[in-house]
């Protein structure tokens, strides 16, 4: 008995790797285990090549060390097995913030690939990125005065392994920003907002939920399926946009089966200026009814409170709500604003017969539309 529990105890031990590092396209970490129907809060997606201590294995995820006092978990299908490795703390060296045509970059020189989280904040407007494992030699930030987006930049080392960094915008309105490595530095790219806003210039992704295989909710009367009314809610919105000659990128048009992750990596491919995702409700109560409107970011609040208020105006149409910190993988992105738009629900008798009307599927295109308008015109 004894040796066979000792046998057991070695074999286990060795199928878990004490290092790892990510690999895979879009791996992402998260805050916690928990399985709902959105999957765990997502703390953000991380770049490839980063190297993490494991702490435990829980089902199909690893609890991955960030610091000394942090850890998130990531899933162990984003991870592949180091070779044991003596993780020491690394070094952040000097940086440089410098403006290109669209972007304004700031890149962090870094002894090796650690791990990081980022976020917005609003009022005032700043990207804030925390850096794990690391102790700062930088000595200097040199910033150049091509930089349109970014205001100031500055760290501050708030434990004795992690470095928070500010980065500061001159404009209010947050209009997105990417981040990964470009070797062992980390990179940020910040957009500028346009300094005219003007629709006419923009590229506008729609997103039509669902699609092949993935039907989503279905008529509490007529049993139509949400994949097929996306998708008719989309292309009302493409023709709208395309009438006034503004360039539409559609996730799908056809009944295809797309990935939400895949739509993530879709966004970050074709790099829209702004991306809409329409969704139709259900719930089990058939009482519940009405729009709403959904970010994850809080700097893109005021984009689907925009499109909201201009949806309210349809008539008999009910206010859902608006809806932050929303755990939804397609609009996880920070590259672009971006608002998930569920137009009515399909549970509900009277929203359903809404949702079957052609005149109101034109309606909602042409609000969301008006919505978008209103938005770029209030940026400052
Ligand atoms: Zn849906």
């Amino acid at each position: 008995m004894f040796f066979i529990a000792c046998l057991q105890l070695a074999s286990a031990q060795n199928v878990i790797p004490s290092y790892i590092r990510t690999s895979g396209k879009l791996p992402q970490l998260a805050y916690s285990t928990g399985e709902d129907r959105l999957g765990s809060a997502k703390m953000g997606y991380i770049d490839t090549m980063v190297v993490m201590k494991i702490l435990d294995t829980v089902s199909n995820l690893y609890k991955v060390q960030l610091s000394s006092s942090h850890y998130a978990f990531i899933e162990k299908n984003y991870t592949q097995a180091v070779p044991d490795t003596l993780l020491s703390t690394t070094i952040c060296e000097n940086w440089r913030v410098k403006g290109g045509d669209l972007y304004d970059s700031i890149s962090i020189a870094l002894a090796g690939r650690v791990p990081y989280k980022s976020w917005m904040e609003i009022d005032p407007s700043r990207i804030k990125v925390e850096l794990y494992n690391v102790q700062s030699n930088t000595n200097w930030i040199t910033q150049l005065t091509s930089a349109k987006a970014v205001k100031n930049v500055w760290y501050e080392q708030t434990e004795s392994d992690v470095l928070l960094i500010t980065i500061e915008l001159v404009k209010q309105q947050h209009y997105g920003y990417s981040i990964g490595y470009n070797g062992r530095s980390l990179q940020l790219l910040v957009r500028r907002l346009p300094s005219i806003p003007d629709i006419r210039k923009m590229t506008i992704a729609i997103d039509a939920g669902h699609g092949g295989t993935n039907m989503g909710a279905s008529g509490v009367t007529s049993g139509v399926l949400e994949k097929n009314y996306t998708l008719l809610f989309a292309k009302e919105l493409q023709k709208i946009l395309k009438k006034q000659k503004i360039k539409v990128l559609m996730v799908r048009d056809g009944d295809t089966t797309i990935e939400n992750k895949d739509r993530v990596l879709w966004g970050q491919q074709n790099n829209p200026d702004l991306f809409i995702s329409f969704h139709l409700n259900s719930s089990g109560r058939n009482t519940v009814r009405g729009v709403s409107t959904y970010y994850k970011h809080v700097a893109y609040r005021s984009f689907t409170q925009s499109i909201l208020k201009r949806l309210l105006e349809i008539k008999n149409l009910e206010e859902f709500g608006n809806v932050g910190s929303f755990n939804f993988t397609p609009i996880q992105p920070t590259e672009y604003p971006s608002c998930l738009v569920e137009v009515a629900f399909l549970s509900n008798e009277q929203d359903e017969k809404m949702i079957l009307d052609p005149k109101f599927r034109t309606k909602v295109a042409n609000q969301v539309f008006l919505g978008i308008k209103d938005w770029i015109k209030q940026w400052k």
